[in-house]
């Protein structure tokens, strides 16, 4: 027997997830210096890490030859003071990522379903696949996402709805009034997983718990990838009625994200004045990118995170020439997306770079 015999059927419909290339590799490949190299690709924030959480990271590491809380109680009861929520609340993950993967272990299985939109978050599909659940995609409408049509895809088969605002790669941005519709609408066996990755740099966020302490079958997903700077680290977390923290928790391997990485993630909670810099600078530079685009003749999704999705026509082609010039974006094929790139908002300098670098490949 082969070993693709012997494995589990999820693992070999697995979807490959394509990562942003790495600035080391893309200076190899093309003799460029890699201090030259601008990296728009993985919506990783271009003002560095938390200071407050480096500056715990560096503390934490003394303590490293000692296993980290289990419980994380320090984190958790950061959160839940943030939160105004219990610490039953509260569950760590290794990224956003793992959470994801831990709702699978607890709620998918061959047989049920877990629905999404089209090009969303690939790992909604890979998690669903992983259990050998059924994933069922709704599609787009005019890059939107239809809370509606995603209501309409459920069947008794349903168990997981996946829905993230702001979307990734998309960027689309469902309102307060449609995300509460949708959950209050959701029948008894279906959990709505909530990717609230990019919440942090909407002008408006939805606030999710009216509708946990309405007893809604709902669970929200939060990062510190993203705003907080710490994507390397892997931290994020979800919150939701204890019951189902419980039940998730049971999922989780005791010790699953590293001592420096909750620390780092416990200070970069505090620090209030680096996470509105990021989001005042992101709101700018957003609006800077959108504005070059609209002068280049280029269509884009307005956008709620730290990037945006342009159409340039031949993305692999866009890409390549961008890449060329020393600028990773991703382009968005394996999305079903090839027309279109999503670059990551940068500093202002990065900004103007990528558009001036931008107009050359248009018009070529
Ligand atoms: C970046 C991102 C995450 C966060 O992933 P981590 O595992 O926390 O780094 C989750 N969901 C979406 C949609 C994202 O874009």
């Amino acid at each position: 027997m082969t070993f693709a015999e012997l494995a589990n059927k999820g693992i070999l419909t697995q979807p490959v997830y394509e990562p942003g290339k790495p600035i080391d590799q893309v200076a190899r490949e093309l003799g460029l210096d890699p201090a030259g190299i601008v990296k728009l690709a993985s919506n990783e924030n271009p003002f560095g890490p938390s200071p407050k959480a480096m500056a715990a990271a560096e503390r934490a590491v003394r303590e490293m030859n000692l296993y980290p809380d289990g419980g994380y109680y320090a984190l958790r009861q950061k959160l839940a003071a943030k939160w105004s929520l219990g610490l039953d609340q509260f569950i760590i993950g290794d990224g956003s990522n793992e959470l994801l993967e831990l709702l699978g272990h607890a709620f998918l299985a061959p047989g049920v379903e877990g629905v999404m939109h089209q090009s969303s978050f690939i790992v909604y599909k890979l998690v669903t696949l992983m259990f050998g659940a059924t994933p069922v995609e709704v599609p787009l409408v005019n890059m939107q996402q239809d809370l509606k049509s995603l209501a309409a895809a459920i069947t008794p088969r349903t168990r997981l709805v996946f829905l993230a605002s702001p979307s990734n790669p998309v960027g689309a941005v469902n309102s307060a009034a449609e995300i509460t519709a949708l959950v209050r609408g959701l029948p008894p066996h279906v959990i709505l997983v909530l990717d609230e990755a990019y919440a942090e740099y909407l002008d408006e966020v939805f606030d999710l718990r009216p509708l946990i302490a309405e007893g809604r079958k709902v669970i929200g997903l939060r990062t510190f990838s993203k705003i907080y700077g710490l994507a390397a680290l892997r931290v994020g977390y979800g919150y939701a009625a204890p019951e189902l923290i419980a039940i998730v928790q049971r999922a989780r391997q005791p010790f699953n994200v590293n001592g420096i990485a909750v620390a780092a993630a416990g200070a970069a909670l505090d620090d209030h004045e680096f996470v509105e810099k990021c989001r005042r600078e992101n709101a700018a530079g957003r609006t800077f990118l959108g504005d070059g685009f609209k002068r280049l003749g280029l269509a884009f999704v307005p956008g709620g995170g730290n990037f945006l999705l342009v159409k340039v026509g031949d993305g692999a082609a866009v890409f390549a020439a961008l890449q060329s010039r020393g600028l990773i974006t991703r382009p968005v094929k394996p999305y079903g997306l090839p027309e279109w790139l999503r670059i990551t908002v940068g500093t202002r300098a990065q900004n103007e770079r990528l558009l001036a670098a931008l107009a050359e490949v248009i018009r070529v």
